[in-house]
């Protein structure tokens, strides 16, 4: 018998091999890893931090938020901004996650130094690395600071009704820690048995003492210390997010964790963890979670309830990324809230500028920012934006820009240039149709009926002379502004409008005045009671659409 076996007989731990027997993949020590992945050779003062997003395909904003502020910290400290992949979770793992994930980082621009197959430090996907998880495990259970417990879903769930119904704490703590003292014989038998296990931190049980640590955001907070036994190794075989962060930081040689504040609640278990594991104690920053507000409350921006917590949302619907950055870094840092975007989007993120109460998604604010910053591009330029993103979710509006570039730059135009624009109408590329779409003849629908109530208050009769004497009588290169424009009065005139508006208000019987008359063909040309200056839509239109568009009304 080996001088740790006799030991561990005397002091009631498990023996060498039954631990080999729990944890069979367990080859390498912590030393090895320890030697494989040593300390970086980085300047004093640069940050190593990390994104470590599970993927469940879903990619929440709040993680490109947490993301944003870790590699802005990285790299404005000559540091290294690391993505790991939070893949133990085996039931919510979705196939194509990964990649979403990519897809969403790449929609903003954000660019790990390590991910993947990138970088010294990995693998950076967990699910690859249980053997290194195993071997913290081994030493864990070697030291006696972790145990197997064979205890059931089923029985462990009924424990915690009991606690609930006796008023205690729930978790597995104290005398409800059935496994944690099992005896080797019980535990071998178990296993002989094939029964399925998993292995728990022996935490060192209640300490009655307070711990006080520094969050770099919230400055000093103070918990009651962790009594609870956290499982840390599945049954599958892989850790549970409590272990595999203690490793992973470490061995990564993370230097500030930045993470969602739902976190904060486990620190004391973590800073147990760190300590048992022999590693130095880590600094956090926690980011508070993005709100919305509902009523006159706010809450949590929800997975389930609000569809612009999902990235996807903003990809979908076409927000500029730029704008959507520039949005989300306001948030981060509120002293940049009102600053220019170009210079928003290259500030540096500082922790000591993050809020620490939840910040609220105000897409109307969104929808302004975005609209700011879709104005300083030119129609070219939104072209192509349009294109781009048309080409995946509006495929007809795709092959349309296409097929004619000049007709959607021309629509554009309208919009961008004075004395129309910058109309600052466009907040993402889904408005285009809406906003723009009328000044594309394929994307025009004519309006027909002359009883449409966007004429108001003009008879139907009425609007359909009005149109057909136009269309009969236009001169689509009368000079600009005043002899075009007269057209529209002449005809109105003719039909017994009034001239003007004081005329007609001294004259309420008349049917209106140049102003209704106006409106009847800004209603035809552009299908809307408000509009860009109607001659220089005409000369975007053509003279053809014009006339199309007179005389669609019946
Ligand atoms: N995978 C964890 C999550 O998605 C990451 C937490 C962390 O950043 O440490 O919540």
């Amino acid at each position: 018998m080996d001088l740790w076996t006799k030991k561990a007989q005397i002091m009631g731990m498990l023996s060498i091999d039954t631990i080999k027997r729990l944890i069979p993949s367990s080859e390498l020590t912590p030393e090895d890893w320890e030697r494989k992945f040593p300390p970086r050779p980085l300047p004093a003062g640069a940050e190593v931090t990390r994104f470590a997003p599970s993927p469940t395909g879903y990619v929440h904003i709040g993680g490109i938020l947490v993301s944003l502020i870790s590699e802005s910290v990285a790299h404005q400290s000559g540091g290294v901004f690391i993505l790991r992949v939070e893949d133990t979770d085996r039931e919510r793992f979705v196939e194509d996650a990964v990649d979403q994930l990519g897809r969403a980082l790449e929609f903003f621009g954000i660019k790990p130094d390590e991910a993947g197959s990138t970088g010294l430090y990995g693998p950076y996907q967990q699910s690859e690395r249980q053997s290194i998880y195993d071997s913290y495990i081994f030493d864990l259970l070697k030291r006696d600071r972790a145990y197997p417990c064979f205890c059931t879903k089923d029985e462990l769930a009924e424990m915690s009704k009991v606690q609930s119904s006796k008023g205690v704490d729930t978790g597995y703590w104290g005398e409800w820690a059935r496994c944690r003292n099992l005896p080797e014989a019980t535990v071998t038998q178990r296993l002989d048995a094939g029964d399925p296990y998993v292995i728990r931190f022996r935490s060192p049980e209640f300490t009655g003492k307070r711990i006080r640590y520094h969050d770099l955001i919230r400055g000093p907070l103070e918990k009651e210390d962790n009594r609870n036994d956290a499982v840390i190794r599945k049954t599958t075989g892989l850790p549970t997010y409590h272990f595999a962060h203690p490793v992973d930081d470490h061995l990564m040689r993370v230097t500030i964790m930045i993470r969602a504040d739902e976190w904060l609640s486990s620190i004391p278990l973590h800073l147990q963890l760190f300590e048992a594991l022999g590693f130095p104690l880590p600094r956090y920053a926690h980011i508070a979670p993005l709100l919305k507000s509902d009523g006159r409350s706010k809450r949590k921006l929800s997975k389930r309830n609000d569809p612009e917590a999902a990235v996807d949302f903003y990809v979908r619907a076409g927000y500029p990324a730029e704008g959507v950055l520039v949005y989300l870094r306001g948030l981060a840092n509120s002293r940049l809230l009102d600053g220019v975007p170009k210079e928003v989007l290259s500030a540096p993120l500082l922790l000591e500028d993050c809020s620490r109460g939840g910040q609220l998604v105000d897409i109307a604010k969104l929808d302004h920012v975005c609209r700011e910053v879709i104005a300083e591009m030119t129609s070219d330029e939104i072209a192509d934006r349009i294109l781009t993103w048309a080409e995946q979710f509006d495929p007809p509006l795709a092959q349309l820009i296409r097929e004619d570039r000049q007709a959607i730059i021309n629509a554009l135009v309208i919009h961008q240039l004075p004395p129309t624009g910058p109309r600052k109408e466009i907040a993402k590329w889904s408005d285009f149709r809406d906003k723009a779409g009328f000044l594309v003849a394929p994307l025009f629908e004519p309006v027909t009926d002359p009883a449409d109530p966007r004429f108001a208050p003009v008879a139907a009769e009425l609007v359909s002379k009005l149109a057909k004497r136009l269309a009969d009588s236009y001169r689509h290169d009368a000079p600009p502004p005043d002899e075009w424009f007269a057209q529209i009065r002449e005809s109105g005139v003719a039909l017994g409008f009034a001239a003007t508006a004081r005329e007609y208000k001294n004259n309420p019987q008349l049917p209106g005045s140049i102003k209704e008359a106006a409106n009847i063909i800004r209603v035809l040309l552009t299908g809307r009671t408000t509009s860009p200056e109607l001659y220089p839509v005409t000369r975007t239109l053509g003279e053809s659409e014009v006339l199309r568009r007179l005389r669609a009304v019946r």
